[in-house]
């Protein structure tokens, strides 16, 4: 249909979606609405009036749709993002949208609809609990990453798949947004005035960079396994009884941690995001108590369920070794929080705000959530090395609020 790329206008995205095979009827009368809230791409939502079927069109805009066109960014994420998507689908199929069909010359991708969820952080502002949350997300994360890593997979093929999701402009944006520019005096950072003193402390603060500079080289240099690499609330669609992770077009071969960091670090930035969205304390207390439950089980349930698929699966003589998949994992629960100290700090810091906190008016209370952040961020960084189990992790927090 085009022999270029182009970015699709809304008319076009419909001619498009409607020449896709067997998915519309000839007769169909499609109406679209561009979705698109994120930082990056265009999202088009296709629906036929008549048989209410419908579709989303997701494509890649050559730049950074945040900043703009000043930013010029690579469409080969949208080929990792289909590739990640179908990765997953194959181990957790129920946990992701369906990919329906990937249009390289486009940078497009032909996706289920979930508009019948809605994304998590939204849910979370408004102190929606999701019981099924901690058991899908813990699935998620023990199943897309053992299956990925080399404990489960031929070396051989492992080394092809790092190669085939070798990602290096979005690791790039990781790399400078959350392990760098926060850190220091950088023009990407963008900060409520009112919290300072509290950011010149983190730049004056040697023993936390020296921490997050060895936590951006595990980033950098360890291909542990394939990561969704933007696991926060945004890109976790959820209703009552079912949970979806979308946008994976930071996939990267990376420390584990990295993607349960994030989904923690998210979680937190919710509970401190509280003490102001939940007027009512004793709706407050319960919601934030919620909150941290979700995270604890959440690990304690990808523990669970990596430790059977060890089991089930790792033939290595020398990694069947008594007491080596308790390292890794101890391991991973440390990176875990490191991760998460960056990412907590990186929302308020750096480019790319969080709604949780953004949303805090007058300024003076939204600046006591952003300093418990910082507080956490920093306290989970230096205390990493030191915990054992996930609830020493969610007591930092509580010890704070
Ligand atoms: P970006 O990479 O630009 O952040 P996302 O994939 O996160 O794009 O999509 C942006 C928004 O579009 C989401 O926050 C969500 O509201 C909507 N969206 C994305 N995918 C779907 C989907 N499969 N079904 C329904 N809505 C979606
Ligand atoms: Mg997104
Ligand atoms: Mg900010
Ligand atoms: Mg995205």
């Amino acid at each position: 249909m085009f022999e270029k790329y182009k970015a699709l206008t809304e008319k076009e995205a419909v001619s498009y979606a409607h020449s896709l095979p067997g998915l519309f009827a000839p007769d169909a009368e499609l109406l679209n609405k561009e979705i698109g809230d994120g930082n990056l791409n265009l999202v088009f939502h296709i629906a036929d009036q008549k048989s209410g079927k419908s579709v989303i069109l997701k494509q890649a805009l050559p730049y950074a749709r945040v900043v703009g066109e000043s930013w010029p960014l690579t469409l080969d994420r949208s080929r990792i993002e289909a590739e990640a998507l179908k990765q997953a689908a194959k181990r957790v199929s129920s946990l992701v949208p369906q990919v329906y069909f990937y249009d390289s010359q486009l940078a497009l991708t032909a996706i289920e609809d979930l508009s019948d969820h809605i994304i998590l952080r939204k849910g979370l502002i408004a102190g929606t609990r999701y019981p099924q949350l901690a058991e899908d997300l813990s699935t998620y994360l023990a199943h897309t990453l053992f299956y990925t890593s080399d404990y489960y997979l031929d070396p051989q093929e492992k080394k092809e798949k790092v190669r085939q999701f070798i990602n290096p402009e979005m690791c790039k944006i990781t790399e400078d947004l959350v392990f760098t520019d926060p850190y220091y005096n950088a023009d990407t950072n963008s900060f409520n005035p009112l919290i300072r003193e509290s950011v010149e402390s983190i730049w004056n603060n040697n023993e936390l960079k020296r921490e997050i500079a060895h936590l951006k080289e595990a980033f950098m240099t360890r291909t542990q396994a394939l990561l969704h690499g933007d696991l926060h609330t945004g890109s976790i669609m959820v209703k009552e009884d079912s949970t979806k992770v979308i946008d994976p077009e930071f996939a990267y071969y990376g420390p584990i941690g990295f993607d349960v960091g994030a989904i923690v670090a998210n979680l937190l930035l919710s509970y401190v995001s509280h003490e102001a969205h939940s007027l009512e304390p004793d709706k407050r207390e319960a919601f934030q108590k919620w909150l941290l439950e979700t995270s604890e089980k959440i690990w304690t349930g990808f523990e669970t369920k990596f430790r059977t698929l060890w089991e089930k699966h790792v033939k290595d003589e020398i990694w069947l070794t008594e007491g080596y998949v308790d390292d890794i994992l101890l391991q991973i629960l440390r990176d875990t929080a490191g991760f998460a100290g960056c990412k907590m700090m990186r929302r308020v810091i750096g480019l790319a705000p969080v709604a949780d906190l953004e949303l805090i008016e007058p300024a003076e209370v939204r600046a006591e959530a952003e300093t418990n952040a910082l507080l956490i961020g920093q306290q989970l960084i230096l205390k990493r090395k030191s915990l054992h189990k996930v609830s020493e992790l969610t007591d930092i927090a509580r010890q704070v609020l």
